[in-house]
């Protein structure tokens, strides 16, 4: 597949999850259903996946892999929807994919990461080193069947890392929501975009700067937060982790998101 002389963004969601609203936002009543959003980053010097998405397991009707949380959670995937089908409507198999950007190791993030075999996996290392000890699993909700086979291409970082060393592509760290959570700033025609993760899921997070009930360190989320207010303060764009309104407002692939 040939590069493209200027960086493209696309952004797909693998499915959806229906959960208790006041799992997201303390307080606020009844279920919302939220995108899965993953995005690729087609860059004149590789192609990037940031979060993959589900478990194609879970797409085949196999929640069981989701263990203590399917009591909270309905997820609605089809086998169309997971990582690999999406990017192969815009052109792209699973060998074209040179590299993932995880934002952290949930299972709505890394479970179709085992569909791009060949990618190598950019994670903060403090991610890492949680998802594999064995209190921080339980503590977080992580599955190492979703990222245990990533260990032999694994590029581990800490802090701030330029993924192509031009600036387009720039993870940031936003510890909190789990103890190694990144973010992941885009420059390009123009636009800087923050693709927040999990750091904020929904605009109404950053505006009451009240971190999810899913969180490891609720001091460290906030703080997170506050970065990203400050971010969009400078005329950053902020795409929140599953924001249903803003989802409905961006334009997904097929068509190109920038
Ligand atoms: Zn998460």
């Amino acid at each position: 597949m040939s590069r493209p002389s200027q960086m493209r963004l696309h952004a797909f969601s693998t499915g959806t999850i229906t959960l208790p609203f006041g799992s997201f936002l303390p307080g606020s009543k009844g279920k919302i259903t939220v995108p899965v959003p993953c995005y690729l980053i087609d860059h004149p010097k590789g192609r990037a996946m940031v979060d993959t998405g589900i478990h194609p397991e879970i797409a085949g009707g196999s929640v069981a892999r989701l263990g203590e949380v399917a009591r909270y959670f309905t997820i609605n995937i089809t086998p169309s929807e997971v990582v690999d089908a999406q990017i192969a409507r815009i052109g792209f198999g699973p060998a074209d994919v040179d590299l993932i950007i995880n934002t952290h190791l949930h299972y709505d993030h890394c479970g179709g990461n085992i569909c791009l075999p060949d990618a190598r996996v950019i994670v903060q290392r403090r991610e890492w080193q949680a998802a594999n000890d064995p209190l921080e699993i339980a503590a977080n909700n992580y599955n190492p069947d979703d990222y245990a086979h990533c260990s032999d291409h694994l590029h581990l970082v800490e802090g701030e890392h330029d993924v192509f060393g031009d600036g387009s592509v720039v993870c940031l760290p936003t510890y909190g929501h789990t103890p190694g959570h990144q973010s992941v700033r885009i420059a390009m025609a123009g636009r800087r975009i923050l693709l927040c993760g999990d750091a904020c899921y929904l605009r109404e997070n950053l505006e009451r700067l009240t971190p999810s009930m899913v969180c490891r360190d609720k001091d460290a989320a906030r703080a997170a937060l506050r970065r990203l207010m400050d971010y969009r303060e400078q005329g950053i764009e902020l795409i929140y982790g599953h924001d249903p309104v803003q989802w409905e407002a961006l334009r997904a692939a097929p068509d190109m998101f920038v």
